[in-house]
């Protein structure tokens, strides 16, 4: 199927396994400075979060799903973005992938991106193409051949006010951890470690985390073999 008529407001919630974003700015050295800002006690607080926590912490909980062009009130808005800045997109979550610790984690990330088209007669609702970048017309922009991925800019970045760009919904999906495998606790760009609490991102602390697994014996001496098992199973984790 390569079009689809969606409702909006989303039927969708904002929790453990979905979350909203309306910016694509993967990892921290691409949010600008304009994306913080100090506080009354001189602290610096982020404005606008980078998607590799949600995707960190996905990896660490139960995968999920990231919809980017999705506001807060579920509506597809979609993101105005070229061809060019499309393949932008990928290049830049590869690099992200490199960067994650203990090993690149792209194999279980799925990354689908629809057009969003408007439809006059109907304000509830939006139609979403399936996009294939190789049909798509570029005569209008050739392509770019090098992207600056990573920082805060690009020489694509310039085709966002310029003709031809579209509508863009991206949803990244993050496959959930098999079980039949290690617990592997995966650390971003950043090198701190996520997971999914809820509609949120929590960071986890690894060093109190081994120093609890290491000391689990002394720590807990009522557990149940279940929860002990659980406890072991992250001894493993790199
Ligand atoms: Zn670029």
């Amino acid at each position: 199927m390569y079009e689809a008529i969606v409702n909006i407001p989303l039927q969708i919630h904002e929790d453990v396994h979905n979350e909203f974003r309306m910016h694509v700015k993967l990892q921290i050295s691409e949010l600008g400075k304009f994306q913080s800002k100090q506080d009354k006690d001189g602290s610096i607080r982020r404005t606008v979060q980078p998607i590799s926590k949600t995707i960190c912490a996905f990896l660490n909980t139960d995968g999920g799903r990231l919809f980017l062009g999705v506001d807060d009130n579920k509506m597809i808005k979609g993101i105005t973005m070229s061809k060019n800045m499309i393949y932008h997109f990928f290049g830049s979550l590869r690099h992200m992938c490199e960067k994650f610790k203990p090993f690149n984690p792209i194999s279980r990330i799925r990354v689908s991106i629809l057009e969003v088209v408007t439809l006059a007669d109907a304000a509830s609702k939006v139609k979403l193409k399936k996009v294939d970048l190789e049909k798509e017309d570029s005569t209008d922009f050739p392509k770019i051949a090098t992207h600056c991925v990573g920082g805060t800019f690009c020489d694509c970045f310039y085709e966002t006010n310029q003709a031809p760009t579209k509508q863009y919904l991206i949803i990244v999906q993050v496959a959930a951890p098999d079980p039949e495998k290690p617990t592997v606790m995966f650390q971003n760009e950043e090198g701190l470690a996520y997971r999914r609490r809820l509609a949120s991102n929590k960071c986890v602390y690894l060093d109190d985390l081994r120093r609890i697994v290491n000391e689990r014996n002394r720590v807990f001496v009522d557990l149940h073999d279940e929860v002990r098992h659980e406890i072991d199973r992250l001894l493993k984790f790199h």
